[in-house]
């Protein structure tokens, strides 16, 4: 059903949902809530935690008083729970409220708890007897991801609607498998995980949509795994000894992790098969060097290779540090750099480059799987970071060339049983050890008023010759959220730090060549402290950088945070990292001292897993990395091995998806495979 035939959605609406992705009445079932709004159990005021939104059970102590603020009223009053513990309540232009609050009256108070000129003050709460609370104990309000414009009330209407007006879907999961593996129908399952009248039903909710992503996203890797399996090596390429060379004039030495993968790549490239294959290493493990060897071993023997990266400012990097590595050791090899920022002019030349097989070695962006491209015969096609990309592009990419051999690389942190689940479509190596000149990085974190001696330690480490990231919130994102941005934070930052530091900034909204060239000058310490935004998260490296400092540490996943950390301590010298945060929530202290307490991606991700929880459906989500929908590949593991077990089943009884009793999983797989799959990003 399309948007508008929903009554009560106009032009006007309909525009503001296609902006969030939702085209049909399909897309806006499957629109699910970020989090849902819960009435807690009340708290008393030492356990209620700061900037979470807490119920406070007590007894108004105190008479009202009303403020004039300019054209403000401000009436406040205070409260006393059990323990004797009181706390200020404000409300602005709310006079009426007066009579309510007598001293002796007992409520339940529902906001978050601020500090305000160094006092704690809730702002604005709600206000409830013991008896309206009770109902509302119950409920639980969906929370949607909204754009301007689109509000909650707009999605959750909406969706009420289509459920009142479409009649039930047919459940494509056979009864048996439902059976075996507990999953709820399905109709359940999409009314309860937007209007869920328990806890207990939300969560068997999520569980059945969290298999049904996840059994999808099985079958439809394993189909491919089936077009690659049966792929023959067209592309045998042997070592070569002026590789063996190229390695032993390195300014270091392999480590035992990186031989042995080296060792691995070497085998498939020449083996019958053709090489798909996933290199997983913590960040800083030295993936690059595994690349590198690859493309030039493929250049070597006259083929043409290419490798794909996320952003422009990795692909320049990426292009410098290979053009010079390979011109110390005397190799003369043509490399071409394709980003979409590449000029018309030299566009058309790399293009031509490319096609004649002049250019041996092609590295970029997502410029490179443009239609456009045409490669001579490309016979490896790498792409680093790949969590960034989706499937299909990492597919498009391996189309480029004919049955190319194809190298992924990836920082993200999961253990073996898991992706040997999630990456069923290709071999898997491991690089899991850090190479041996490394200090671990020291870590810490703070709140704002160490600021002056984090200014002072900034100065030192500069004196020292060496670097400094300071990451910044989105400057995309400062409108809402009260965040500091990039440009004001650098002002900061010159009046704060001694004079003569050369400060520059980089954020997502300046243009390539501006970012680039910032870049380029940070990487030839021109610059000294870099304010950044997370567009440095991946890839970039700059050895000689030694501190990274992150405001607001807390607003970021774990995952993300590792990723960011991991810009320092790429080289010999000790390196630090400093989290700025200001909060007061637990759990927010929680997560960040787990990243404080180790520099080990692996060790990270298991902790945050126990801190979240099987099934934690208000968690913070492990961002950018391994985004489905609704499921988590750590949290829900469980999940994942069953909807595992059931596409083998699946595909070891029926592999043509013949059976009258699959059809409704064919044409689920169908439709995922032209749409949903792209999405993915793994
Ligand atoms: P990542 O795995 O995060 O992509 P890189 O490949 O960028 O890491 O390597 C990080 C840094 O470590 C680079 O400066 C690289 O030159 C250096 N490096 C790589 N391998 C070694 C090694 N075996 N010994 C010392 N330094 C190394
Ligand atoms: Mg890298």
């Amino acid at each position: 059903m399309e948007l508008r035939d929903i009554k009560g959605i106009g032009e006007k609406t309909e525009q503001l949902f296609n902006k969030v992705g939702v085209y049909t009445s399909e897309d806006l079932v499957n629109y699910y809530p970020r989090a849902y709004d819960t009435f807690a159990m009340p708290v008393t005021l030492v356990d209620a935690d700061m900037d979470d939104i807490v119920s406070i059970d007590a007894v108004i102590c105190s008479n009202v008083t009303l403020e004039k603020v300019r054209n403000l009223q401000i009436l406040s009053v205070y409260i006393k729970d059990v323990n004797h513990d009181t706390l200020r309540l404000t409300w602005y232009n709310m006079p009426f409220l007066k009579n309510k609050l007598r001293i002796g009256m007992r409520y339940i108070f529902r906001g978050r708890i601020i500090y305000k000129r160094g006092a704690k003050v809730m702002e604005q709460p709600s206000i409830y007897t013991l008896a309206e609370y009770e109902l509302k104990l119950h409920e639980m309000q969906p929370v949607y991801a909204l754009t301007k414009g689109l509000t909650n009330n707009m999605v959750s209407k909406s969706v009420k609607k289509v459920f009142e007006v479409q009649g039930m879907y047919e459940d494509y999961l056979p009864a048996d498998f439902r059976e075996k593996y507990n999953l709820s129908e399905y109709n359940f399952a999409l009314k309860n995980i937007h209007f869920p009248l328990s806890t207990d039903n939300v969560i068997k909710a999520r569980k059945r949509l969290v298999f049904d992503e996840f059994f999808r996203f099985l079958m439809a890797i394993r189909k491919l795994r089936e077009v690659k399996e049966v792929s023959i090596n067209e592309h045998v390429i042997c070592n070569d000894t002026r590789t063996d060379e190229f390695i032993k004039n390195l300014p270091f030495e392999l480590t035992k992790a990186q031989q042995k993968v080296w060792e691995e790549i070497k085998r498939d490239m020449v083996s019958d098969k053709t090489m798909n294959r996933l290199i997983q290493g913590d960040v800083g493990s030295g993936k690059t060097i595994l690349a590198v060897l690859a493309l030039l071993n493929c250049a070597l023997a006259g083929k043409q290779s290419a490798m794909m990266v996320p952003t422009e400012v990795l692909a320049k990097q990426q292009y410098d540090s290979i053009v010079k590595m390979f011109a110390d050791s005397g190799l003369d090899i043509e490399i071409v750099l394709l980003t979409g920022s590449t000029s018309r002019k030299d566009k058309k030349a790399a293009y031509e480059s490319i096609s004649s097989g002049k250019a041996q070695i092609i590295i970029g962006t997502h410029a490179l799987i443009q239609e456009k491209v045409e490669y001579n015969d490309l016979a490896l096609v790498i792409t680093d970071e790949q969590h960034r990309f989706g499937v299909n592009q990492r597919n498009t990419f391996g189309e480029k060339g004919h049955k190319p051999h194809v190298l992924v690389m990836s920082a993200t942190p999961i253990p073996r049983t898991l992706a040997i689940i999630i990456y069923g479509d290709l071999d898997i190596s491991i690089v899991d050890e850090l190479p041996a000149n490394r200090l671990p990085i020291k870590n810490c974190v703070v709140d704002e008023s160490y600021m002056p001696r984090a200014y002072r330690f900034i100065e030192d480490e500069i004196r020292a010759g060496h670097q400094v990231y300071v990451i910044c919130p989105m400057v995309e994102e400062s409108e809402n959220i009260e965040a500091k941005n990039v440009i004001d934070y650098s002002e900061e930052l010159r009046a704060g730090l001694a004079p003569g530091i050369t400060i520059e900034y980089l954020h997502g909204k300046m243009k390539n060549e501006q970012k680039n060239d910032i870049m380029g000058r940070f990487a030839k310490n021109e610059i000294k402290v870099l304010v950044s935004t997370t567009v440095i998260e991946v890839g970039v490296n700059v050895p000689n950088a030694t501190v990274i400092m992150i405001e607001d540490a807390g607003r970021f996943g774990l995952a993300q945070l590792h990723q960011l950390r991991g810009r320092v301590g790429r080289g010999s010298a000790q390196s630090y990292c400093i989290m700025v945060s200001n909060s007061k929530s637990k759990k927010t202290k929680e997560r960040l001292n787990i990243l404080a307490k180790s520099n080990d991606g692996f060790y990270i991700a298991s902790e945050d897993l126990k801190l979240r929880g099987p099934g934690d459906i208000f968690g913070i989500r492990q961002s950018g990395l391994l985004q489905f929908e609704l499921g988590d590949i750590y949290t829900d593991a469980e999940i994942l091995k069953d909807a595992k077990e059931a596409c083998d089943i699946i595909y070891n009884n029926d592999p043509e998806l013949q059976n009258i009793k699959n059809q409704g999983i064919k044409n689920i797989l169908d439709k995922y495979l032209e749409k949903g799959f792209e999405k993915l990003c793994l």
